[in-house]
């Protein structure tokens, strides 16, 4: 009551706030209940409910409200009026929704004395201490263990209350804030005895521990917390008897714009292309400041720093890590995370990913980039199409397949030729009637390639199983020719490259081709914390191989590029991609991102600028300003034209790509004209024997007749045939029927 009229002559008479409703509640469904109708009266109104209550029942009846479908949640907001806000979050807090709640809390929880004390605090033993063993500290059982005076182990409490030296068990006193409560009078008067601790002024969990001459505590503070959108505690606000309510100004909006504005950070990077590099003056130009770099970086931190309203000094990491656990250091961890976590810096603004381990330490805002690890090999040499390559669009195996069907198609054609009577004729030959065949075996073999050839031939099937054979080769050709033709452009075109590393798996099947990463790296730490198969075996081996790390992104790119395809490089796909677009061009990504992240600006943990910042990135990455950068370090600036520059001379097909086709037209011609010579020595001979002449004679008389068509022994009592009888002459075609074939 005695609280509940002090609350009541503060909001009229000081803030003229009215009170609506006042309900003492018997346990938590009581009040739930009791809200439940408020709520249904007026949906809409904000309501702010002053719970006086344990934090148990408060924590019940908030509880209760989430889970209510018929309760509103954002129009709520709770104030808890006792101390108890770290009993509230700190024993397995649910989720609390949207629902707005402040509260006090007198423990100073980043105080070194209150972490010493919670640290041994899990340890004790709950029947000397009650509500020891848990990894809070709550206020009320903090009083508790005070409040019993028969409990012999709280009477040396007050004890070492004479004993300043134990600073431990002080701590647990320095709880002590409600001096009117008569058990703890004795304490009090201890307090007061000015031989031992009056003039003492002890650090407690509650801070700064003196008392004013009627017991009261003085200069002390407490702090107003609120809960955030995680359901997790956050200060925001500081009250103390001397200084009255003062605002954090890193928690909330408003108080914020005055709070960072103008105010210099201190920024580490690190120096990468196209990150951060030291730019080129012009003739004559002085750089200064942060000036003296450029690179996507410090564009970034420029767009954040003009979006905050900051001034912002950019330094370069000390060790030139990233930042790796490493137990040499400071903090344990080096690189820019060890920087954040010392608070020797503000930010860092870098191509610093963002990993579990790290978040650990530091705050990262939202990812600014996305990325993956990724292979980087050196660029094999490019292999021209050979000039057989117009083979390639069919597998040898195809071919064989090909000329086997050939081969076949045309026995069968034959055999079922010989078989059919349709296919045999009687003919009026020179010499009297003869039956004859127009599907010898060579004239089947014509037909098939023919066929095949999509030329066709004179001599056509006429039986039925004949027609058979010649549809089903047609069809066969038609689709093997199709399919031939569609793939051919791309193979006589393409200049394929053979890379002997594909992906991470060939890189973890052989050991011939070393790989590394950068020391310090999240990379390194991917692939030490894996559990995948593969790249734990890739782990291994590189970890059993040291000198495959390197201490910086240029060596491995160097190592990469003199180590003549014996070392592969592990590294992020954005620098993979940078890298391969410049000078001198000879570096190449392979294979999938072995995984996906993000890089983010990092800030040391509970930094007040992480939410602003993280505004920042994400508006900058929604506007596109981000992948104007993007495009200006990367893109813009590449150095490797042929890439993409080639285009149209890519499409035309140059003499080596088709001069196979040559070759075997040549190849063709020549072998046809042996035949010719060797048919016509051979004629020559048989001539010679015949009319018992000389070799070169017979041989000069039929080179006669073959250039005028005429035999010169039987000119003028003999004639030209005619084509369209069935007579050939020798040195002439003799396609037509080698049946009906007659030796003149
Ligand atoms: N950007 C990286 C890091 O943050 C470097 C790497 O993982 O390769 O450590």
């Amino acid at each position: 009551l005695l609280k509940l009229q002090y609350i009541f002559r503060l909001t009229t008479e000081s803030y003229q706030l009215d009170i609506r409703v006042v309900k003492s509640i018997a346990n938590a469904s009581d009040a739930n209940n009791f809200l439940r109708s408020i709520e249904t009266e007026d949906r809409q109104s904000v309501k702010r409910v002053v719970l006086d209550c344990s934090a148990a029942t408060a924590k019940t009846i908030i509880y209760n409200h989430v889970h209510d479908i018929h309760m509103g949640r954002r129009n709520y907001h709770y104030l808890l009026t006792s101390l108890v806000m770290d009993e509230f979050f700190n024993t397995d807090t649910p989720e609390f929704g949207a629902i707005n709640i402040t509260g006090f809390r007198m423990l100073q929880t980043q105080n070194s004395e209150y972490r010493k004390l919670l640290k041994k605090w899990k340890f004790l033993d709950s029947d000397v201490w009650p509500g020891a063993g848990t990894n809070y500290l709550s206020v009320s059982v903090l009083f508790n263990v005070l409040r019993n005076p028969i409990d012999s182990e709280k009477v040396n409490v007050i004890s070492v209350l004479r004993n300043p030296t134990d600073s431990e068990k002080v701590n647990v006193i320095t709880v002590l804030c409600n001096p009117i409560d008569s058990e703890k009078v004795n304490v009090i008067s201890v307090l007061r005895n000015p031989t031992d601790l009056e003039k003492t002024e002890i650090v407690g969990l509650t801070g700064n521990i003196s008392f004013s001459e009627d017991g009261f505590r003085k200069n002390f503070t407490i702090d107003i917390v609120e809960m955030n959108v995680d359901s997790e505690m956050v200060k925001i606000a500081e009250f103390s008897d001397t200084r009255g309510l003062e605002f954090d100004p890193t928690v909330n909006g408003e108080n914020l714009e005055n709070g960072i504005e103008n105010k210099t950070y201190i920024v580490t990077s690190i120096l990468e292309e196209p990150y951060l590099m030291y730019s080129k003056p012009e003739p004559g130009e002085i750089l200064e400041g942060n000036n003296i770099f450029e690179g996507y970086s410090k564009d970034l931190a420029d767009l954040i720093a003009e979006k905050l309203k900051i001034n912002y000094v950019l330094k370069l990491v000390n060790d030139s890590n990233y930042g790796g656990q490493d137990p040499s250091s400071p903090a344990g961890w080096n690189g820019m995370v060890g920087e954040l976590i010392r608070k020797e810096a503000d930010m860092a603004i870098a191509p610093l990913t963002i990993t579990s381990a790290r978040e650990r330490v530091i705050d990262f805002t939202k990812p600014y980039m996305s990325l993956g690890i990724s292979i980087m090999i050196k660029k094999p040499m490019k292999k021209k199409p050979g000039v057989f390559s117009f083979l390639n669009p069919l597998s040898k195996k195809i071919w064989m397949c090909i000329i086997l069907a050939y081969l076949g198609v045309s026995v069968v054609l034959f055999l079922v030729s010989r078989f059919s009577p349709v296919e045999w004729r009687f003919e009026e030959a020179f010499l009297g009637p003869s039956v004859s065949n127009d599907f010898s075996l060579m004239n089947s073999l014509w037909f098939s390639l023919g066929a095949f050839m999509q030329q066709g031939c004179d001599v056509c099937p006429r039986s039925v199983a004949g027609r058979i054979v010649g549809s089903v080769w047609w069809f066969f050709t038609l689709i093997i020719i199709s399919s031939y033709t569609a793939n051919l452009a791309a193979f006589l075109t393409v200049e394929r490259m053979v890379t002997p590393i594909n992906s991470a798996d060939d890189l973890s099947r052989q050991t011939e081709v070393e790989y590394g990463t950068l020391r310090f790296s999240s990379t390194q730490e991917f692939f030490k914390r894996s559990k995948i198969a593969v790249y734990a075996r890739m782990w291994e081996f590189m970890n059993s191989r040291k000198h495959v790390f390197t201490s910086s992104y240029d060596e491995g790119v160097k190592r990469v590029r003199e180590s003549k395809g014996k070392y592969a490089f592990l590294l992020e796909s954005t620098t993979n991609d940078y890298i391969n677009e410049r000078q001198p061009c000879d570096t190449m990504k392979v294979g999938r991102n072995l995984d996906a992240k993000g890089f983010g600006v990092g800030t040391p943990l509970g930094s007040g600028l992480r939410d602003r910042l993280n505004l920042a990135v994400l508006s900058l990455t929604e506007n596109g300003d981000l992948a104007r950068l993007k495009n200006k370090w990367w893109y813009d600036r590449s150095e490797c034209s042929s890439n993409t520059g080639k285009d149209s001379s890519q499409n035309e097909l140059t003499l080596s790509n088709v001069a196979g086709c040559f070759y075997i037209l040549i190849g063709g011609l020549v072998w046809a004209m042996v035949v010719a010579l060797l048919d016509f020595c051979y004629k020559a001979r048989a001539e010679a024997t015949r009319a018992k002449m000389s070799m070169m004679e017979a041989m000069k008389v039929k080179l006669r007749s073959s250039i005028t068509g005429m035999h010169q022994h039987e000119r003028g009592r003999f004639y030209t045939p005619a084509p369209s009888q069935l007579i050939t002459v020798d040195g002439m075609a003799d396609n037509i029927n080698q049946n009906t074939h007659t030796q003149v």
